[in-house]
């Protein structure tokens, strides 16, 4: 090993120290793990993540959801924050709106969670992407994350599969390269990233609930749309993200356990399936029932 190298190390091992100690005030296991973490995390009502009960999820047509500018490929860094990687997008600002959103929403970050955060009827995937949005209409995402709604996150989840998720190797590349960089190292990713391809082909069905962001401090400012459609990930490329380092070790996992519900509802976008449409059919039902009966009397001299 040359001097060059090792002093590299040493460097890079009194770094990851320093952001040790910075870091250590929460993580995924031991006595800062996520019964402990503080404030609304553990006293909130409106947590994330949640288990997505099918069956009890309230069927309606929110309208898609609309990605500006996903599908242009765009030039990114990846950073490990010891508690996961995150990707940032350099250039033009993507945008997301529709569904039932009110506002027009700025991707901030997208990063990982193994296994995933939500699970769905009980069963959990063991990959889950995060793409992280604030309200435009805030300065940027902290600010957003302290207001109603600030904050909108797309959720894809990942089943394991046979076959390698070609779309994902770019992010696994550069996942290796900052797997041991606990801290605010960047790392170029090579190839540029097209959003569009990190979604489901059917990005229009998804489930939707009001939630927080899953790590402290657990804001409850959180609109969450869970995509319906998985896509897939194989062990190969599963085992480059558990490879990555946090600032208690390896991060072998990085998911905060299932919230309770409470009294919140989740909805289940189906494209025309229409709840108002439903009400509106009911009414000219009733407008006909009428008419009829009125016809009726009418007919048969009831008046
Ligand atoms: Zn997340």
């Amino acid at each position: 090993m040359g001097l060059a190298r090792s002093l590299v190390i040493t460097l890079t091992l009194l770094y990851t120290g320093l952001q040790t100690l910075e870091a250590s005030d929460w993580g995924y296991w031991g006595k800062h793990g996520p019964k402990n973490w503080p404030g609304i995390c553990r006293t909130g009502k409106k947590q994330s993540p949640i288990d997505i009960v099918t069956e009890d999820a309230i069927r309606v047509d929110l309208g898609a959801l609309k990605f500006h500018r996903y599908d242009f490929a765009f030039h990114g860094m990846i950073m490990n924050t010891g508690h996961s990687v995150q990707i940032q997008l350099d250039g033009v600002p993507l945008h997301l709106s529709g569904g039932n959103l009110s506002s027009v929403y700025v991707l901030e970050q997208m990063h990982f969670h193994w296994s995933a955060e939500h699970t769905v009827d009980g069963s959990r995937d063991p990959l889950e992407l995060h793409l992280v949005h604030y309200d435009k209409k805030y300065a940027n995402f902290s600010v957003a994350a302290q207001n109603e709604n600030g904050i909108a996150v797309v959720a894809v989840l990942f089943e394991l599969s046979s076959d390698d998720n070609q779309y994902l190797w770019p992010i696994v590349e550069a996942t290796k390269m900052v797997s041991h960089w606990v801290g605010n190292n960047m790392s170029r990713i090579r190839s540029k990233l097209v959003p569009l391809l990190l979604l489901p082909k059917d990005h229009t069905t998804y489930y939707y609930y009001e939630g927080s962001l899953t790590t402290p401090a657990c804001q409850e400012s959180v609109l969450w749309f869970v995509m319906t459609e998985k896509l897939k990930v194989s062990e190969a490329q599963m085992n480059i993200f558990k490879y990555v380092q946090g600032s208690n070790g390896t991060l072998k996992v990085n998911y905060r356990p299932i919230q309770d519900l409470g009294n919140r509802k989740v909805y289940h976008r189906l494209e025309g399936y229409i709840n108002k449409s439903s009400s509106i059919t009911q009414d000219s039902w009733s407008v006909y029932t009428v008419l009829g009966i009125l016809l009726g009397r009418l007919l048969h001299g009831n008046f």
